[in-house]
């Protein structure tokens, strides 16, 4: 009999799995889908691999570098910085993270002043500079508010930060927590933007793996959980002496109706297969006007080239909020916006698949930084990125909190 049962998965019910198994803790997984990784699993279609919307491994993630083997997952990096359409053109915004003096290319630049410049490289000082802890006690506004309040110009919050960290928080308001912003850009100072060869999907994959043999069972629905019990949806009812719930916000409030509430945060991702790449670098094309739907496009295979197979290429485009559409308007949509950036060339993209994803994220306007997980009053335990920060670390460092807590538990 498993000791510990986890519900989902995902990131950070692998997490938690990796650490008991380290203490020699028999558990078992159960995840509802046919698959590991939850919200960051990868499909393969016709020799391309689709990330469930698109998303990056910053390399700095303490969490990341301590579950993951950087090497075995063969890492691409993105250029650091982006290119953002503005008015009908390109302009580039080089390594704004470590290289802040060269972040607008000329003094001219329509994304920002000279005084950006400088406020860029202070923050930066400010953000890098002592224990990552320190972020998360700093005082807490909307990162919008913090940007305006130390002075940075609307151009500058308009045509970078906006669609920079709008697609990063999947809201352009920029209604997150500050706090939240200061991790996300330390992170960025300190390492790359990154995707495995093989997808984002393989992180979840290399975890797995490393697990003893039987610990995760696939295709298993949770129905309801106790302190001690967990029964599936086929009504089979398994015991252990305890549970942990690592299933993403939503469900996890459907077994636990007393978790904290929060809202979701949708997004969309449109893939295309394309002849000719329309940009010729592994970065991030951000749209730095309001207008339209699209807020970034990327070619992962430029980053890591098994994305696409040879001679094709893969376009990832990236819309934020709720579903509005079908999705042959959206299709649609994407395709005239970006006709008018790339050419006509557009019009012959394939389209491949679309993913809505309607609980993307958590809304993180506040972000505590505890012990990540939580004990329930119910008996049980939960983990999951809507406990920590929501991101890839977040929910690997929630997963281990909770297999901490769980062990000292188990010994007091
Ligand atoms: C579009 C998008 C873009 C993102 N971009 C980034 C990014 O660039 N960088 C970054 O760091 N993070 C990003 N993220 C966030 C990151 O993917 C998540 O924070 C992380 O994967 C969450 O992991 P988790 O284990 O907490 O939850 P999940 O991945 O949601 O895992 C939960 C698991 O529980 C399973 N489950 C649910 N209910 C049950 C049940 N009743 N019984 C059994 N199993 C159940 C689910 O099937 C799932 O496998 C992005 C996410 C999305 C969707």
């Amino acid at each position: 009999m498993a000791e510990v049962i986890i519900v989902g998965a995902g990131l950070a019910g692998l997490s938690c799995a990796r650490e008991l198994a380290r203490a020699n803790i028999p558990c078992l997984i159960v995840e509802a889908s046919d698959g590991v990784g939850g919200r960051a699993r990868t499909d393969y279609l016709d020799g391309f691999l689709l990330d469930r919307g698109f998303q990056v491994l910053l390399t700095a993630y303490p969490a990341a570098q301590r579950s993951l083997d950087y090497t075995a997952l063969q890492l691409g990096r993105f250029e650091p910085g982006a290119l953002v359409r503005l008015s009908g053109k390109f302009h580039r915004v080089a390594d704004p993270w470590r290289r802040p003096g060269a972040m607008l290319q000329t003094a001219f630049s329509p994304i920002g002043t000279l005084g950006d410049k400088l406020r860029i490289a202070k923050l930066r000082y400010q953000v890098i500079r002592g224990p990552l802890q320190a972020i998360f006690q700093s005082p807490e506004t909307s990162t919008s508010q913090f940007l305006r309040e130390r002075g940075f110009s609307p151009v500058m919050i308009e045509r970078f930060f906006r669609p920079f960290f709008g697609g990063i928080f999947l809201e352009r308001e920029l209604r997150t927590s500050s706090r939240m912003f200061q991790f996300v850009f330390r992170m960025f100072s300190e390492g790359h933007a990154a995707l495995p060869a093989r997808g984002m999907g393989a992180m979840a994959e290399q975890m797995a793996s490393r697990l003893p043999e039987g610990t995760i069972r696939l295709n298993a629905r949770a129905t309801q959980v106790a302190a001690q019990s967990v029964t599936l949806a086929t009504g089979e009812r398994l015991s252990a002496r305890s549970v942990v719930i690592a299933a993403d916000h939503a469900n996890a409030c459907r077994l636990v109706p007393s978790l904290p509430q929060m809202r979701s945060k949708g997004a969309t991702c449109l893939y295309f297969a394309a002849e000719k790449t329309p940009i010729d670098e592994p970065t991030l094309v951000l749209n730095g006007d309001s207008s339209g739907p699209v807020n970034s496009v990327c070619v992962p295979n430029l980053v890591a080239a098994g994305y696409a197979p040879v001679g094709a290429h893969l376009v990832s485009v990236t819309v934020l909020g709720q579903r509005e559409m079908a999705d042959g308007q959206m299709q649609a949509a994407v395709r005239q916006q970006l006709t008018s950036w790339f050419g006509p060339a557009v019009q012959r993209w394939q389209h491949l698949k679309s993913y809505f994803i309607p609980d993307a994220l958590p809304e993180q306007t506040s972000v505590v930084l505890g012990d990540g997980s939580a004990r329930l009053p119910e008996g049980s335990y939960a983990c999951g990125d809507f406990l920590d920060t929501a991101s890839i670390n977040g929910a690997l460092r929630s997963g281990r909190q909770v297999a901490e807590a769980l062990l000292a538990d188990a010994r007091a």
